[in-house]
């Protein structure tokens, strides 16, 4: 097969098998750009863990489908960065933030939902779970949801993982977690995302060192939950020609929601 008829093929399929293409198509300013293909509900009940560097199971994604997800913002330094490129492309993502960073830029927190980004918790001081006492861990884990929360929704009266917060994403610090936190986090109805590939973005390297690590990464892997750090300039200088490069390879984006919010969520797609 030649690469045109490939990716008239992939576009086709795309065309067909994604109900939301033509309202984003519509919404995107840009004729050309990546744009979201389809918005996934994420049930706790049905995936309470996902992530093929931590579990056995992922998400149920096509060939060729990705979720982007950041973690460790926002950061004022970087976030809006990371921010215009996914505008440019029209491009839905996930942020799990820092309780603390998400209280000192409760405005950037907000900006981030009001694009239609999906907000996340990733603790409030970013520990390793695994060497903390028990009570400590969930206290930090708690502390950062409710922050996030705060920040989002203007009050302090969370109860934190007592009860779902608003958005029921939860990533480990690290992938480091304990048997306790997780069935913690499972009883309060708190999906716990792993990543399926990441971009090593921890490293330091030069942003076409990294696009080159994840491109053929994503290649091995065809499709999965992605991991990038949006505080890392290295990954807000590559995230444009990464995002052209899923566009130029017929991958798809897909936008993660919780279960309960996916009503929501396509009203804000698609205002009609
Ligand atoms: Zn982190």
């Amino acid at each position: 097969m030649t690469l045109g008829f490939t990716r008239t093929l992939c576009t086709a399929i795309a065309a067909a098998t994604v109900w939301t293409a033509a309202a984003k198509a519509a919404e995107c300013p840009r004729k050309d750009a990546l744009g979201t293909s389809r918005v996934l509900r994420v049930d706790a009940a049905t995936s309470p863990r996902v992530g093929l560097k931590s579990f056995p199971q992922t998400l149920p994604l096509q060939d060729h489908e990705v979720v982007l997800t950041f973690d460790d913002g926002p950061w004022p330094g970087t976030t809006p960065r990371v921010l215009a490129a996914l505008a440019h492309e029209c491009v839905l993502a996930t942020f799990f933030m820092i309780g603390r960073s998400a209280s000192a830029y409760p405005e950037l927190v907000r900006r981030i939902a009001a694009l239609g980004h999906t907000v996340g918790h990733h603790t409030w001081s970013h520990p390793n779970i695994k060497y903390m006492k028990p009570d400590a861990a969930v206290a930090d884990i708690d502390k950062g949801i409710a922050a996030v929360e705060k920040a989002l929704h203007g009050t302090a009266s969370t109860p934190g993982i007592a009860a779902t917060p608003s958005t029921p994403f939860f990533r480990y610090p690290y992938f480091e977690m304990t048997p306790a936190t997780l069935d913690l986090l499972q009883n309060r109805g708190i999906t716990v995302f792993g990543a399926d590939l990441w971009a090593s973005d921890w490293e330091p390297m030069k942003p076409a060192q990294q696009l080159k690590l994840l491109t053929e990464r994503l290649q091995a892997a065809r499709k999965g939950i992605i991991l990038l750090h949006d505080p890392k300039a290295q990954t807000a200088a590559m995230l444009p020609a990464f995002l052209r490069y899923l566009r130029d390879n017929g991958y798809r984006v897909v936008h993660i929601v919780p279960a309960a919010a996916a009503s929501t969520a396509r009203a804000v797609q698609n205002p009609k």
